[in-house]
């Protein structure tokens, strides 16, 4: 069986995404530098993510297309319609103005 993370890492997985994205609070930040200095595991999953976000990057610039901004809206709006929220009742307020 695999170990999981110690909470004490658990509650890191968020701020190292905002970290690799530098939207980290400068205090976090500190902080998170701290806990890696003496944690190999939040090190390697920085650095996986780090790894990730910088493909994601270099895909982006190098797509040969741009997506039409319709398409985005029209993806968008598939999307929330499968959203199992209520989304269809707010519509309806929204329109009975
Ligand atoms: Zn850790």
């Amino acid at each position: 069986m695999s170990q999981s993370m110690s909470s004490a890492c658990q509650k890191w997985l968020e701020p190292i995404a905002l970290y690799v994205d530098n939207e980290l609070d400068e205090e976090l930040c500190r902080e998170l530098e701290a806990h890696l200095q003496h944690c190999p595991d939040c090190r390697l999953y920085l650095d996986s993510l780090n790894k990730t976000i910088r493909i994601v990057h270099a895909t982006l610039r190098e797509a040969p297309v741009q997506l039409p901004p319709d398409l985005t809206e029209r993806l968008l709006r598939v999307a929330l319609k499968q959203s199992p929220s209520s989304s269809a009742q707010q519509a309806e307020e929204e329109g009975d103005t």
